[in-house]
């Protein structure tokens, strides 16, 4: 293992958000129950309290000030522990203080504060998780919808992981059976035919081709997608946001031109994490600051990756519609207030014309059903075992290009060139999983992490 990825130090972290009722200190290295034991006081010394089960005891400062009175200690050793290294959690009780003086306390004892993520790169350093692992470590904690946290799940149980190992030893044995070619040429070795290799990697480039396939889903379920409301003054689109969440998130108001501001919110429809996005009414803006609102609507509409056109449902469509600044292909209209319609409604309804009530919610079933095709353009991802991240993508992509090239090397014969392309493919594979991964990538992923995780 390099210079860079010698743990020899002990790190300290506060685990929790601050403001919670309990705060845990979360403590890892070769010194991790030595230095808690100095601040940690319980009815036995934490090195030789049972392992792995919560003791109560205080925490006292060196100089013999109390911390806290009441603090709970575990000790998990290593190798059986989250980073595989002796680790300490202390919970405390919440308070920026409380955790504050104890952070000082570990600092001063000989501990070193944690880099984001550096808990979890020891992990991944110490083969407790291989890197699609942390990685779905992040984005468990960022998951904005069910769909979203399965799928975060499952990455941590290792089944992408471990897809990709079982790949990553099949082009083991296929270049092992290559290469002895090369090293014994003479020999009459029971080879497969070059045929049966050929075929046996085209349909491992084409699984890898199929999984680099997900990117576009994985990319919704771990970025989410901006969709935008947005129409002229008074059609109901605060109404829409209002119904869309269940409770009074955003004003309602009887006078044209009152939603000023734009407002952001999280939201998950249809287990799509959505960043949902109410604009200030676009029409002729009156004072400065209805302009700037609108403004900002139409910098939204351009961002938005889809953008819900609401109306008048009664008013006449077809112009309403031709007002849209958004391209057609990104727009669901919605004609809202769909109660003033005496009789049919004057078009057809469809996947990009939907007909609401945004006060009984009628409708909104129909307008989840076109969002949700819009989004997933009939590859949901629901049934998926995994979705990829760009990352992941462009790493399997350049692997299926290597097949590609390792299976025209062999229909020539040129064994040394496919053994190399097949190599070539392996290190791309690795650096998904963190067999072969630079310290810049790994850096890259676990500063997307919070200190303390
Ligand atoms: P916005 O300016 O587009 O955000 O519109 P609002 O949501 O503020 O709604 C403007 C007015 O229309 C309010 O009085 C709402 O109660 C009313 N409204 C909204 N949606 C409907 C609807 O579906 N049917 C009816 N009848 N009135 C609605």
């Amino acid at each position: 293992m390099s210079e860079l990825y010698q743990q020899t130090s002990t790190i300290c972290a506060l685990a929790t958000a601050v403001g919670g009722a309990v705060a845990i200190l979360r403590i890892s290295g070769p010194q991790a129950i030595a230095l808690a034991g100095r601040l940690w006081q319980g009815h036995q010394a934490l090195s030789v309290a049972a392992e792995r089960v919560l003791h109560l005891g205080r925490l006292e400062q060196a100089g013999g000030g109390v911390i806290d009175a009441q603090c709970l200690a575990v000790k998990m050793p290593g190798p059986h522990s989250y980073t595989g290294e002796d680790v300490v959690e202390l919970h405390c009780h919440g308070g920026a203080l409380v955790a504050h003086l104890a952070l000082q306390e570990l600092l001063a004892a000989g501990c070193r504060l944690a880099e984001p993520g550096e808990f979890s790169q020891r992990a991944f350093l110490n083969g407790k998780l291989d890197l699609t692992q942390a990685e779905a470590v992040a984005d468990l904690i960022s998951a904005g919808s069910e769909m979203a946290l399965r799928l975060a799940n499952q990455q941590l149980e290792g089944n992408f992981g471990r897809r990709l190992t079982g790949v990553y030893h099949q082009l083991t044995a296929i270049r092992t059976e290559i290469e002895s070619r090369l090293d014994f040429p003479e020999e009459d070795l029971d080879w497969q035919a070059p045929e049966a290799l050929r075929s046996c990697l085209s349909a491992l480039g084409q699984e890898l081709r199929s999984w680099s396939g997900s990117r576009r889903q994985g990319e919704i379920l771990r970025h989410g997608i901006a969709l935008c409301l947005a129409g002229e003054p008074n059609v109901g689109k605060s109404s829409l946001l209002n119904i869309i969440l269940g409770h009074d998130r955003a004003i309602v108001s009887e006078t044209p031109g009152t939603t000023r501001d734009s407002i952001e919110v999280p939201v998950s429809i249809r287990g799509i994490p959505l960043r949902l996005v109410d604009t200030a009414g676009l029409r002729a803006a009156g004072d400065s600051i209805e302009r700037q609102g609108i403004e900002r609507s139409q910098q939204n509409i351009a961002a938005a990756a889809v953008v819900l056109w609401v109306m008048e449902a009664a008013g006449d469509l077809a112009a309403q519609m031709a007002a849209c600044p958004a391209a057609p292909d990104k727009v669901i209209y919605v004609a809202n207030k769909a109660d003033k319609l005496l009789g049919e409604p004057p078009l057809a309804p469809s996947d990009q014309l939907v007909y609401t009530c945004a006060l009984s919610g009628k409708g909104l079933e129909q307008l989840y059903d076109a969002l949700e095709k819009r989004v997933w353009q009939g590859k949901c991802c629901s049934g998926n075992e995994f979705a990829v991240s760009a990352r992941h993508a462009e790493a399997l992509d350049q692997a299926a290009g290597n097949l590609q090239e390792a299976v025209g090397q062999l229909s020539v014969e040129a064994w040394e060139l496919a053994a190399a392309a097949l190599q070539q493919a392996q290190a791309a594979l690795g650096s998904i999983t963190g067999l072969s991964v630079s310290p810049d990538i790994l850096g890259g992923i676990f500063t997307r992490f919070c200190i303390g995780k």
